[in-house]
């Protein structure tokens, strides 16, 4: 099966090459795709540098063109560049701006399309469908941009969109990358384990990303990472937050705001039950659990002592409740 994977890589780099002349070169691409772009702050360079492009508001203007060029229409359909029903042929980002995603070492697995004007009736944004090449569980969106600056700066962002990512290096941070619409998984965690232990998740300023993080805790947590937890203003992304701050301004934020994942479960956990035994209860429980995950035992010990003092809880009671766990999970 290696040929067909490569026969899907290579139709994945030809579309790649296209969309962008699309953005770049016609008419339509400068005036609707390049625009959107621009309005929403990215520079040329930033446009070039992350190969965003724009598919025509055509039915089949992709289709036609890579099956002149010679591309196979089983590649094409394998990859959902083109959705083939039965003898129509539909490209399947007509009129969205495009965000290539990439492998580690820079090949283009998919993409992302985004609508341009939010409409009820179609997605903000649809991916490439799984595909022999395109797994969304085991792809991070920015990796491979983001991979030398992980290592040197010994941490990772971890944030939820494509143009998180894209703003947060135009403002100059560029050890970061994004989990892109799918849950974070422990193969996406995986992969920054190689690059470094710490990781820094940024979610939205709103309740999806606010679940998103705590979910991810836990995650982190078992492959024996650090977490640190750092949330945006209520409406806020870390692309919106980018855009109106500078870098100074944005890297001070976050210094200042990532919490360790203990204060932040704590934080947003016991807000809304330090006057209430029975949630407290619950509470003091689900950091616990969390702690359990960590692999070292020392660790284990200083975050149980650290969640003693926060809650103000005797370290006796919460070892205890550490046993009961690790002996139903054993
Ligand atoms: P934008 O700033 O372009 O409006 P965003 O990146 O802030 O979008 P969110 O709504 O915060 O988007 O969603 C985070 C990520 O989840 C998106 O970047 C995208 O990868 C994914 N996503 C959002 N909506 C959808 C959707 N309808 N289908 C699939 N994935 C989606
Ligand atoms: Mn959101
Ligand atoms: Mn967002
Ligand atoms: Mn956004």
């Amino acid at each position: 099966q290696a040929n067909e994977r490569e026969s899907l890589y290579l139709v994945s780099e030809f579309a790649n090459t296209y969309f962008q002349k699309i953005l770049h070169k016609t008419d339509q691409g400068k005036s609707i795709g390049l625009s959107y772009f621009k309005e929403r702050g990215f520079t040329e360079e930033t446009i070039k540098k992350f190969d965003l492009g724009y598919s025509l508001n055509e039915w089949q203007g992709f289709t036609d063109e890579a099956l002149k060029q010679g591309y196979n229409i089983d590649y094409l359909a394998k990859t959902g560049l083109t959705i083939v029903k039965g003898d129509k042929r539909f490209d399947r980002f007509k009129g969205r701006v495009l965000f290539p995603i990439k492998s580690m070492s820079g090949r283009v697995l998919g993409f992302g399309g985004r609508i341009l004007v939010l409409d009820k009736k179609a997605a903000k944004y649809m991916n490439s469908p799984e595909s022999d090449i395109y797994h969304k569980s085991k792809v991070l969106y920015g990796i491979y941009h983001a991979k030398q600056s992980i290592a040197k700066e010994d941490n990772c962002y971890l944030v939820e969109g494509y143009t998180d990512v894209i703003q947060f290096h135009q403002t100059g941070i560029t050890n970061v990358v994004a989990s892109s619409g799918t849950a974070l998984t422990p193969d996406q965690i995986r992969l920054i384990n190689r690059l470094t232990k710490n990781i820094t998740v940024l979610f939205d300023g709103d309740a999806a990303g606010m679940r998103a993080s705590l979910r991810g805790i836990d995650l982190i947590l078992e492959q024996g990472m650090n977490v640190k937890v750092c949330t945006f203003p209520e409406g806020e992304d870390p692309d919106s937050f980018a855009k109106q701050n500078t870098l100074e301004e944005v890297s001070t934020y976050l210094t200042e705001n990532a919490k360790d994942f203990i204060q932040f479960k704590a934080s947003i956990l016991f807000e809304e039950s330090k006057n209430d035994p029975i949630k407290k209860a619950d509470t003091v429980r689900d950091i616990v659990n969390s702690i359990s995950k960590i692999p070292d035992q020392i660790k284990k010990e200083i975050y149980i002592q650290e969640c003693a003092r926060i809650m103000d809880m005797s370290e006796s009671v919460l070892f205890s409740t550490l046993a009961q766990i690790d002996s139903k999970t054993a």
